[in-house]
Formats: structure tokens, sequence, C-alpha cells
């Protein structure tokens, strides 16, 4: 492969096996109208279920398939950042391997584009397949992040987006370690178009974050564009010092006018465990962003690549294919 191809899709994998069959199929058909030349950029984000194989063994009709293996797992933002990065289309589309990014909307997208859009956001309409709890929980978090960050995150838009060669080469001059992406692609701006569609339940599998983990990302999202929480603890501390004065005043007041007898044990427990746990929410919030600088601090890179391995385009249907391998 010589020239730049018009698009490419990225695609993180991570132990996607069972919807691999049916995600290259739809692909393969949303993308057959497009004139363009598309090139795939899968990322096995370390899956240990043989996706790697299964796609090295499986050329696409479309383009040709690049398989981009990272060294373990390291999430899927790092496997985003990792597909960008290596992707060398004029345009490029990032889509979740399960399906529940409809890829039949790439076409619309594309068109965007054409006119001189950078940035295409998909803005999920509906969500079916997902609790309650998950839509409540983040819809809260995307409103904490919009309040705190004064970034135009756009709620209900998650990374199935389309970008041109410019944004990406803008996004990946950021170099922070600590990658909420969604944050990171609005920090980078750009004239962008949103458009919706309906979130379709995964076709196959089970969605790889847990509660534990989203709140991780939340708490990321938030710490990484934002250093709000700290001026909240400020005026935590402002406001605890202000009662505890005046709280202070009141019993050298009371002492004085009454001659108070020794008394007061259930308030002083009552204020010293309040201060203890402000005290402890407050170092932690200052702790998380000690921790955050230490992080960046050690430039580790983002991921690492063991291996990409290019498969070519499937031309006609029995033709032998060719596989180059080639090492990072
Ligand atoms: N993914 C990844 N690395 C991970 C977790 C997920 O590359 O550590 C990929 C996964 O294979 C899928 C996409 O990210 O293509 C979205 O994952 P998932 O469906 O589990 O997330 P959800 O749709 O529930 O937010
Ligand atoms: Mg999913």
């Amino acid at each position: 492969m010589n020239e730049t191809p018009d698009l490419s899709i990225v695609i993180p994998v991570y132990n996607e096996r069972g919807v691999l069959p049916q995600c290259l199929q739809r692909l393969e058909q949303a993308l057959a109208s497009l004139t363009l030349s598309v090139e795939l950029v899968f990322v096995d984000d370390g899956s240990n279920d043989g996706c790697a194989q299964w796609l090295a063994d499986h050329p696409s009709t479309i383009g040709v398939s690049r398989i981009i293996s990272l060294s373990r797992n390291f999430g899927k933002e790092a496997a985003m950042t990792a597909g960008l990065e290596t992707a060398a289309g004029k345009a490029m589309i990032v889509i979740d391997a399960d399906l529940q990014d409809p890829p039949e909307l790439i076409p619309e997208m594309v068109e965007q584009w054409q006119k001189g859009i950078d940035v295409v956001l998909m803005q999920r309409r509906t969500r079916p397949g997902e609790s309650i709890m998950k839509r409540f929980s983040s819809r809260l978090f995307h409103r904490l992040l919009r309040s705190s960050s004064k970034l135009d995150i756009p709620a209900d838009v998650g990374d199935f987006r389309l970008m041109s060669r410019r944004a990406v080469e803008a996004l990946k001059q950021l170099p922070e370690r600590n990658r909420y992406m969604k944050g990171l692609f609005a920090w980078v701006g750009m004239p962008t178009v949103v458009l919706q569609y309906d979130r379709a339940p995964r076709a196959a599998g089970a969605s790889k974050w847990s509660y534990l983990e989203l709140s991780r990302l939340a708490i990321e999202g938030i710490t990484s564009f934002s250093t709000r929480p700290l001026k909240l603890a400020i005026l935590l501390g402002l406001v605890a010092a202000f009662c505890g004065g005046a709280f202070g005043l009141w019993i050298v007041f009371k002492a004085l006018a009454f001659g108070d007898p020794v008394q007061g044990y259930p308030s002083l427990i009552a204020v010293i465990t309040f201060l203890g746990g402000a005290q402890l929410i407050t170092v932690g919030i200052v702790g998380e962003y000690v921790g955050k600088t230490y992080i960046e601090s050690k430039q580790r890179p983002v991921y690492l690549v063991r291996e990409i391995t290019e498969v070519a385009q499937q031309v006609a249907e029995a033709e032998p294919t060719t596989r180059h391998e080639t090492e990072a």
C-alpha cells in the first residue's frame, strides 16, 4: 500500500472475536457504495481470544486491513490513540467493533467531511440495551464535566466520530498520558457538525466497562480538564473554617456568660469527625492532581505496539491473498 487512502476506519478491538465476522460484513456492506479508497485499522488491545489472527486470516473486500497489536490491554482510550496515530487516511472514523455504532451511517459522515467539515460528531438519540442507571450516571457526568471544564462537550456523544486529517494532526499534538479522548477531541475544536443516530444494543459479547471503570473514567475526565475540584476544596476549607470560628466564639461566649461546666462531648466528636472527613476529601482531591502530575512526568508512552500486520485487500472472491508482516 503506497498511496494515501481517503478514509481510515479505526476500530478498537478487545476480545471481540464473537462480533468480528458480523462487524467486517456490515462494514463491507456499508462502505461498498463509497467511491473512496478505504483502509481498516483494527487495534487489537491485548485481546486473548485470537481476534488479531482472525482478522489477519480474513482480508476485507473494501480495502487494506491493518492490524495493530498492542503489547497488552491498554484500554480503549489508548487503543484509539494508537489507531489514529497509525492511520494514514485523509479522514478517519472511530467506530466500536461491537456494532453499537451503525456502520451504515459512515457515508453520511463522509458527505459532511466532503463539504469541508473537520469533525462529524455522532450524538445518540436513544441508547437501547443500556440500563437506566448507566444512562443516568452518564448524563450526570456529562453535566459535571461541561460545567467544570468550560469545554463544549455535547451530551450523549461518544467516540463514534469522523475527523479530518487536520483534526487528527492537531490531536496528535496533545501529548498527555491521561487520555480522556472525548475531552481531548473537544479541546481541539475545529468546524464541527453533530448528527443524531440511534445507538444499537451490542451485537454480541458483553460490555468491557464496569461501573468502577466508568467512575474512574469520569474522575479522569474531570480532573484532566478542570481544576475546579481544587477550588471546591478551598471553598470547603473556607466554609469549615468560618463555621469553626463561629462555633468557637459561641463556646467562649457561653463559658463566660453562663460559666459552662465541662460539657459538649457530642458536639466535639461531631466537629472532629466532620473536619476529619473534610480534610481527607481535600487531601484526596489534591492527591488526584499530584498523582496525575507524577504520571505525566514519567513521560511513558501511551501504548506499545507489538506488531503491525497488513492484510491486502481481497480483490476477487477466489483469489489468494497476500499477507505481509512488518515488525513495529
Ligand atoms: N475496547 C478496547 N479496549 C478495552 C475495552 C474496550 O479496545 O480495554 C473496545 C471494544 O472492543 C469495543 C469498544 O472499545 O470495540 C467499546 O467497548 P464496549 O462495547 O465494551 O464499551 P461500551 O459500548 O459498553 O461503552
Ligand atoms: Mg459497546
